[in-house]
């Protein structure tokens, strides 16, 4: 016992605790990742398909998250309403940007899960400086007009010069900033007054396949 309390304090202070304590990888490239084989450039490259948030969690650690929205939805079954949360969630640091959506009965679980949606669809997102009036060479725009579509909204990106700030809307922001995009022009289309939460969540989502389709024309990897 007393060899016990000797550990004890011994530990003490408590190092912080690695987020994937006790992760056993279920896939190859978990494996891979775990050992440390493996690099995240080499994963979007090869179009490896990451199955596991803990693969990002350990290559991506400064993944930050963001709650766009939180819904209640109802499904009717033959006792009554059967009520479940909504949530969506975008994932997101310098260069990477994910979306996802997932529902619960409560509300942390759905957010959680969300959260480890929107990991798995984590992209790099193509960032460049296509302005004409700029041509600095930086990482600070997009390299050129890219478009998204979610529902019926269409949103165009398009690059701008050093300076310029976020030419958008608000909810379009959130995405572009945890993105690591710094000066952008935007247009956008389709039924842009819907309620007040749909519209978040599909700009967002909008934004987030216009980045993604950038990522279609990224050879450089
Ligand atoms: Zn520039």
């Amino acid at each position: 016992m007393s060899q016990q309390r000797n550990k004890r304090n011994q530990r003490s202070p408590r190092p912080p605790r690695p987020i994937n304590e006790g992760w056993i990888p279920r896939t190859k490239l978990g494996e891979l990742v775990q050992s440390g084989l493996i690099t995240l450039d080499k994963i979007f490259a090869n179009n490896l398909v990451v199955k596991e948030k803990e693969i990002i969690n350990v290559l991506l650690p400064q993944l930050k998250e963001s709650v766009i929205t939180i819904n209640m939805v109802q499904q009717m079954t033959a006792s009554g309403q059967r009520s479940r949360f909504k949530a969506v969630v975008i994932v997101g640091t310098d260069g990477f940007i994910g979306v996802g959506s997932a529902k619960s009965r409560e509300v942390g679980p759905a957010i959680r899960k969300a959260i480890g949606r929107a990991k798995l669809a984590v992209v790099p997102v193509l960032r460049g400086c296509g302005s004409k009036e700029c041509g600095c060479g930086h990482t600070h725009s997009v390299p050129f007009k890219v478009d998204g579509k979610c529902g019926s909204v269409k949103i165009y990106l398009i690059p701008a010069p050093q300076g310029v700030g976020l030419v958008c809307a608000d909810k379009v922001k959130q995405v572009l900033k945890l993105a690591g995009i710094e000066d952008i022009w935007s247009k956008s289309f389709g039924d842009t007054r819907t309620s007040e939460n749909l519209v978040k969540a599909t700009f967002n989502k909008a934004t987030f396949n216009a980045l993604k389709n950038a990522h279609k024309f990224n050879f450089n990897l």
